[in-house]
């Protein structure tokens, strides 16, 4: 039996964490890099991502990508396996937000959520998936939403996207699991990042209604998903896939 804490541990691991340079990813890479595991940041910001590499020091490193630009998935994946090792943990963190009423949001911008969360997120995962089933080891995680879970006014396109991942990891886990790779999604409650302040922000009704339905009474910390997505990375959850875990104070059985 794996001993507590080797349960918990990252030692050995190499992650790769899509949105790493700030708010929820980056205080996941800097969770799994704390458990013991080499953390890649990705994202188009390359000053941002290397001052968030640098601030976590050894083992951190980051790669400016855009994952909509689906071709250079398998390239990204060949370099962070030349420079830090094969990936053996994917986090799909990165998104856009898209705040506006249902009827205003044009097709174009719901593509623009899809590409990002949905398909950019697939373009990566199937780059990394056949080199984590060749050596049976893997998981690959998905940063969903409440907005996967429930009906939520003037979010029409990214619930769309939201709701997808779900899906996504149901059929991603029936492919993997048998292959050593296991895939789940966590669903953060609201969490104070810059993303959640724009969406709030000038919108005292909206943050009431937030905070009335969350019977923990505060909205969560980058850092309280990036525990549960260590937990969900590590051995201690080696029977986990094709679930996704609500990490919302309650948010989504709140009355
Ligand atoms: P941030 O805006 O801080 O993080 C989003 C990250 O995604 C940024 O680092 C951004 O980096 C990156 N990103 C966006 N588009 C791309 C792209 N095309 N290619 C590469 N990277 C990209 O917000 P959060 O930390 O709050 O959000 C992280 C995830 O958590 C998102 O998926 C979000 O939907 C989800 N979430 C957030 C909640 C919250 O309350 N904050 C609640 C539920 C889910 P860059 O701009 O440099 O590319």
């Amino acid at each position: 039996m794996t001993g507590y804490p080797g349960a918990f541990s990252l030692r050995g691991e190499t992650a790769l964490i899509t949105g790493g340079g700030s708010g929820i990813g980056l205080a996941i890479a800097r969770a799994m890099h704390a458990a013991g595991a080499r953390v890649v940041l990705v994202g188009r910001r390359e000053a941002e991502l290397a001052s968030a590499a640098r601030s976590l020091g050894a083992g951190a490193s980051h790669v400016a990508h855009d994952i909509t630009r689906l071709d250079d998935a398998p390239a990204l994946v060949s370099r962070v396996t030349r420079d830090a090792g094969p990936v053996t943990c994917l986090v799909n963190n990165a998104g856009i937000h898209l705040k506006k009423p249902a009827v205003e949001t044009t097709p174009e911008e719901f593509e623009r959520l899809l590409a990002t969360h949905v398909v950019g997120a697939h373009a990566l995962t199937r780059a990394v998936a056949p080199g984590m089933m060749e050596r049976n080891h893997g998981s690959i995680l998905f940063i969903g939403s409440m907005a996967s879970l429930f009906g939520i006014p003037l979010v029409i396109a990214y619930t769309a996207a939201k709701s997808a991942l779900v899906g996504m990891v149901r059929g991603y886990a029936t492919e993997f699991s048998a292959h050593g790779v296991r895939v789940n999604c966590i669903a953060p409650g609201w969490i104070e990042t810059e993303m959640s302040r724009r969406a709030l922000e000038g919108d005292p009704a909206r943050k009431a209604r937030v905070l009335g339905r969350t019977p923990a009474a505060r909205l969560g910390s980058p850092e309280d998903i990036a525990w549960a997505a260590v937990y969900l990375a590590s051995p201690a959850a080696r029977f986990v896939t094709g679930a996704t875990l609500p990490v919302d104070g309650g948010a989504s059985i709140g009355f």
